[in-house]
């Protein structure tokens, strides 16, 4: 059996480019780029290269980036390196539908004694900009971090908006970008956040790699401390072969960005209204005006998410019932409860996420299965007749 691979905004697979530009670097080419010697003086270049280029794709200086392990660690990085700068007096922001790996540090920051505050969402997942607003009178220090686009949803937030409001509010601003990189540009000469995170295993990098924008004059404290690597910002001998994996994958995806997501969008409304007409009592989950093109998140009202995820895995198709770290728990997903998404269909929820390398062949199976999975399913639910 085939797999059909619709849960790219859990992972992606590491694309052939990038594997092949990381070989050598697994190989003869082990060289530590802080050594005196020439060896490692040709790897330091290499770094060098893959930080110019993560840094053209983001629109920034290389002296604006920082690599570090994940995405995770460069949320915690802006957030208490940032909070740890203004001190306890300093509001923490973030909204209700942050990934665990935002709300995490806010929660622990809250619990050490900083003002903590969780903006919600409306019935469509776009953010609240006049309780931003007021949470954000005053003045006074305060560490915003607002994700860019949700890997639920899809939805996107205005972060052009949201930056203005923050900036004018004299605070400081992190995004957590590692569902937008690959899928929006991004051009940190235009947006006026301060801080940035990315992931490279969500757009065709390998997991364990991560990359940390921190603009030009903004202040966190270091927590890895070590060695003077990534300008004395973090510790720790650089991770070549993945940082010159990500190097390639953020040009692979600059390259193709528009024509992919012509093509991955096209896949993912054949589905999305496929799934609505075969299948009654269904809904789309988020705000279909402003959504990552290759993110649908549908509710199938009566029945669990969780159920029709494993008759799809049966059949080889692997999606998500949310986000990967709150899977597992049947806990509804935060994310849809914040939209107040009713009862009937809150536990119903299953996000479909696709990639460069997905097909109409493969959207043509998920039709044929869904259906009689739903209708399975229904006739089992003791909410349904
Ligand atoms: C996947 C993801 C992360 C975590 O990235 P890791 O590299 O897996 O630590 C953070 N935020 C969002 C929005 C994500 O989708």
């Amino acid at each position: 059996m085939k797999t059909i691979y619709f849960d790219n905004n859990a992972t992606t697979c590491v694309a052939p480019e990038v594997r092949d530009a990381m070989m050598p670097f697994l190989g003869e080419r082990y060289g530590n780029p802080s050594s005196m010697h020439a060896f490692g003086g040709q790897v330091a270049r290499d770094l060098r290269a893959a930080r110019e280029r993560v840094a053209a794709f983001l629109g920034a200086d290389p002296s604006e980036i920082v690599f570090t392990s994940c995405g995770t660690e460069s949320d915690n990085m802006a957030i208490h390196g940032a909070a740890e700068v203004l001190g306890s007096q300093a509001r923490v922001i973030t909204s209700r539908v942050e990934h665990p790996a935002v709300l995490g540090p806010c929660r622990r920051l809250r619990d050490m004694g900083f003002h903590e505050i969780e903006i919600p969402v409306d019935s469509v997942g776009q953010l609240d900009l006049d309780a931003l607003r007021e949470a954000l009178k005053g003045g006074g220090p305060a560490i915003v971090s607002i994700m860019w686009a949700n890997n639920e949803t899809g939805v996107i937030f205005p972060m052009e908006e949201i930056a203005q409001i923050v900036k004018s509010a004299g605070a400081v601003l992190h995004t957590d970008a590692v569902q937008v990189a690959g899928k929006l540009p991004i051009d940190m000469r235009n947006v006026p956040v301060d801080m940035l995170s990315i992931s490279g295993h969500k757009l065709h990098a390998p997991k364990g790699i991560g990359a940390f924008y921190i603009r030009r004059g903004t202040r966190v404290k270091t927590f890895m401390l070590g060695g003077h690597q990534e300008h004395g910002r973090r510790g720790g001998t650089e991770n070549v072969p993945y940082i010159v994996g990500l190097g390639k994958a953020v040009e692979l995806a600059e390259a193709g960005m528009a024509a992919e997501n012509r093509q991955v969008a096209a896949l993912r409304d054949r589905l999305e209204s496929g799934l609505l007409a075969s299948c009654p009592d269904a809904r789309v989950n988020g705000d279909c005006r402003s959504r990552l093109p290759n993110t649908s998140n549908m509710s199938f009202e009566y029945i669990e998410g969780e159920s029709i995820l494993m008759h799809l895995s049966d059949r080889g198709i692997c999606a998500s019932t949310g986000s990967a770290c709150a899977a597992g728990s049947l806990e509804p997903s935060h994310v849809i409860r914040a939209m107040g998404v009713p009862f009937t269909a809150v536990h119903g929820s299953v996000r479909f996420s696709l990639s460069r390398y997905n097909t109409g062949a493969e959207v043509d199976a998920v039709l044929t299965e869904m259906p009689r999975i739903i209708s399975k399913l229904r006739a089992l639910s003791p909410f349904c007749k």
